[in-house]
């Protein structure tokens, strides 16, 4: 492909006819996709890919064409320009690659079952039909879809179907959007319906393999988002309607397909009588994330794909305000502070990550832009600091004007940059430029030098990093007043430190919220002065200063050992976010321990002091009434019992086990999988593992799967591990989408961590093959780096994975992985002896 020509250059789309016919039976999909566009120059090129072209016809006459796989296009003379309707004749392979058309696996009643779905972003509208398979190549359809029918089955798509002749479904013509969001689907589904305040019918689907009551929390998130968005917007949702699919084979979490929404079934379904109070929340964060996307995304999409942080950036800020709006005592935010932030400002501080925005031409490299810690979430901490900076009122005026002016049209940052700025009056774009032009962020330092107060801010690196004197436009939101509302320049100084702490009566603080992307490093005095007012401090303020503390001793800008003693301190606290970011140190800490030694022995020890009162004041089962934070802290501190070998805490697991043994899908599903984990951990014979792998095959509930999935790994027994690598591969018992997560469970055991690491190095080949294709391969990597922590380790991944380096789409992982572990590496040579022993200090 000649170097950065978008097809949308020479061929610009107006309108398209697209007929398929798809055959399960014969895995063949056949069909015409006829488009009417404008031809700017006389040779044009249409995306395809794995296809068979037969014939294309302009304007109803045969012309010359040719095709391949290589520049992925058809590249057609017309032997003219301007308005030209273009017939492509092809066929197709139906494949189980989660991408372009696919099939979906069930089992219901014992027989094996289909479900058609399809997935088209990033590139795989193209593997569907011949289409201008870019953003900007905005365009209607009509679509008519016919296949090897049976009584029973339905067919939905974008647009609510208008008729059926001789077998051929047709659907409404489309408005004008992207080939992306195209989608459709056809088995044998059921649905719930409701309809919005405003006329929008809503829907959810699945199989008819789960209970029907499973599809209401859905659509009652789905109906009150779409409510949410039409008010928060002040713009009408543009569709009939808004369909939730749940498809039993998925690759990401969930895709914004315009007007069909298609899910993981663990993102949409779930049992209304069983389910976490943590799995409900991400459900319905993930349903508002995608129906954020039905305006911001679909009706207004980025030009180019180096704009999908406005995309997915912005949807992932708003999942938090829709749901912070509709249900407010859920404290939605909390979750964004335990997730996101961390996520973003842990990635963010390795050398060599992308910026939020960064050039892309590659299909491989666009699957690669999928950065969840950067694209998704720093993004979305970027967006909620112009929130904090404008506030609401003008990011909804400026919302509201850039839907009106960009509507089923394209956008760029600066476009929306534009927009608030007019609404809020400030500089918008020239604040945020420097958080998406730069990868990184800065630590910010706070010193007491010669009696005044300073801060200065600087590039934080966890791991080697090349400073290349980048600053950025801080909003500090400090607490005193003499702080200003930006730092801009390198340092600044504040005024007389006695007179400013006597003035404001407590201990100095900045980015008050965390809600800016910074990390502060106090100096000892300002740091002893929170220290010794920690009580003071709010749950958010109390999680980030643990946060920062840790980062900073990544980054080797503190000692680790120094944190070792304030845990203790954060042990009590009734807040989620407070235990969230304890249990998270805590954790961090077993690296530094070789397992089984006496050093692990006092790190269970430590466990075990942080969280015995904690159990014994919320017990091993939820119970009626009890606050949001204690339901979601209870999974924290049980956790640490079990790590610790709490004998008591053994006991009670196992009691529920037994007690349960016949429904085990029936225990709680709050606390089931700590019970599941230490049957398997500490009781398990073969007999019961067999019993638990069996649930796993058989079940159609997916937190419940999900529970077993990071139970069985637990196992110290050899041969239930090598049992289990063996079914990795069998898509009947682990789904490929799902494996990662049992990989990383089999890895992250240390009586597993040998096999797992054989099995993905013996079998990449089968698993680029199986997954390649999409934006989930590189995490095999990610999370491989998560687990590694000796030079051993270090060395046969430098040894497997640099000769990968130039593969398209890895190259970036790779090179940051191999930092990352390197970096852990020699933090842990440097520090164990320091934090081991503040370890037997703080059991003594
Ligand atoms: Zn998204």
């Amino acid at each position: 492909m000649a170097e950065s020509t978008h097809f949308y250059e020479l061929f610009q789309p107006t309108h398209y006819n697209v007929y398929l016919d798809i055959n399960r039976a014969t895995k063949l999909i056949s069909g015409t996709s006829t488009i009417t566009g404008d031809a700017k120059q006389a040779s044009i090129a249409i995306h395809q890919k794995f296809m068979t072209i037969s014939a294309v016809k302009a304007d109803g006459k045969d012309v010359p064409f040719t095709f391949d796989d290589q520049s992925e296009g058809i590249h057609i003379d017309l032997g003219k320009t301007g308005e030209t309707t273009v017939a492509i004749d092809f066929t197709a392979p139906l494949t189980d690659s989660m991408m372009g058309i696919y099939p979906s696996y069930y089992e219901l009643n014992g027989e094996k079952k289909e479900l058609i779905g399809t997935q088209f972003e990033t590139t795989a509208a193209r593997q569907a039909f011949p289409c201008v398979d870019e953003p900007e190549a905005k365009a209607t359809f009509d679509l008519a879809i016919k296949f090897d029918e049976h009584e029973g089955e339905t067919v939905i798509s974008n647009m609510p179907e208008v008729k059926v002749v001789d077998g051929v479904h047709y659907f409404d013509t489309t408005v004008r959007m992207s080939s992306y969001l195209i989608a459709f689907a056809f088995g044998e589904m059921q649905s719930k319906l409701t309809t919005t305040k405003s006329g929008v019918k809503v829907g959810v689907f699945s199989t008819k393999a789960h209970q029907p009551k499973e599809l209401d929390f859905a659509l009652d998130i789905a109906k009150r988002s779409i409510e949410f968005y039409e008010d928060f917007y002040q713009t009408p949702y543009p569709l009939p309607h808004s369909w939730q699919l749940a498809l039993p084979d998925f690759s990401a979490g969930a895709m914004e397909n315009w007007g069909l929404v298609t899910y993981r079934e663990a993102y949409l379904v779930l049992d209304p009588d069983n389910t976490s109070f943590e799995t409900k929340q991400r459900v319905a964060t993930v349903i508002a994330h995608e129906l954020a996307h039905q305006w911001f995304g679909d009706l207004v999409t980025m030009k180019w794909w180096d704009d999908l942080w406005l995309n997915e950036s912005f949807a992932n800020m708003m999942e938090y305000v829709a749901i912070d709006a509709i249900e407010p005592d859920w404290h939605i935010w909390e979750v964004f502070q335990t997730s996101e932030a961390p996520m973003a400002l842990q990635r963010d501080a390795t050398d060599g990550v992308q910026s939020v925005h960064v050039q892309v031409e590659d299909p491989a490299e666009i699957d690669a832009l999928f950065d969840g810690a950067i694209v998704y979430a720093k993004g979305a901490r970027m967006l909620v600091m112009v929130r904090a900076l404008i506030g609401d009122d003008a990011l909804r005026a400026g919302l509201k004007n850039y839907f009106a002016t960009h509507h089923y049209g394209n956008a760029t940052g600066a476009d929306l940059w534009a927009a608030l700025g007019a609404a809020s009056g400030m500089n918008v774009g020239a604040i945020m430029n420097s958080w998406l032009e730069q990868p990184g962020y800065p630590v910010v330092s706070a010193a007491v030098v010669d009696g005044k107060l300073t801060i200065s801010q600087q590039q934080f690196f966890v791991g080697e990093g090349k400073d290349a004197g980048r600053q950025w436009q801080v909003p500090l939101n400090g607490n005193y007043d003499a702080v200003p509302e930006i730092l801009a320049d390198k340092s600044m100084t504040l005024g007389d430190y006695a007179e400013l702490r006597q003035a404001s009566g407590q201990p100095f603080r900045l980015n008050v919220g965390n809600n800016s992307h910074f990390i502060v490093k106090y100096d000892d005095t300002l740091l002893q002065d929170i220290l010794a007012n920690l009580d003071t401090l709010d749950a958010i303020a109390q999680l980030q200063l643990l946060q920062d503390l840790r980062l900073l001793a990544e980054g080797r800008q503190i000692s680790y050992a120094a944190i070792v003693p304030l845990l203790s301190r954060f042990a009590d606290s009734r807040s989620t976010v407070v235990n969230d970011v304890l249990y998270g140190v805590a954790g961090n800490l077993r690296k530094f321990v070789t397992p089984d030694s006496a050093e692990e022995k006092a790190l269970r020890r430590l466990f075990d002091r942080l969280s015995a009162k904690q159990v014994a004041r919320l017990g091993w089962t939820p119970r009626a009434g009890e606050s949001n934070d204690d339901q979601l802290t209870r999974p924290f501190v049980l956790n640490a019992a079990l790590y610790a070998k709490n004998p008591e805490s053994i006991a009670a697991a196992h009691k529920l086990f037994v007690a349960n043994q016949d429904n085990l899908a029936g225990l709680p599903a709050a606390v089931r999988v700590f019970i599941l984990a230490n049957e398997v951990e500490n009781f398990s014979d073969a007999e019961v593992f067999d019993q638990l792998l069996n649930d796993y095959r058989k079940s159609s509930d997916a937190s419940y799967k999900a529970d077993l999935a990071a139970a069985l790994p637990t196992t110290s027994d050899a041969t239930l591990i090598a049992k289990l690598i063996g079914v990795f591969e069998d898509a009947d018992t682990v789904k490929p989408q799902d494996l990662r997560a049992w990989y990383r469970g089999v890895l992250n055991n240390s009586d597993g961590e040998q096999a797992a690491w054989d099995w993905i190095r013996n079998d990449w080949q089968w698993l680029e093959n199986t997954v390649g294709g999409d934006m989930e391969f590189t995490t095999y990597i990610t999370v491989t780096t998560g687990v590694f922590h000796t030079p051993e380790r270090l060395a046969e991944f430098k040894a497997f994975f640099e000769p990968k380096l130039n593969t398209p789409g890895l190259t970036r992982e790779i090179t940051m992985d191999t930092k990352v572990i390197e970096t852990r590496v020699a933090l842990i040579e440097d520090e164990k002896t320091a934090v081991n022993e503040a370890v037997a200090e703080a059991t003594k």
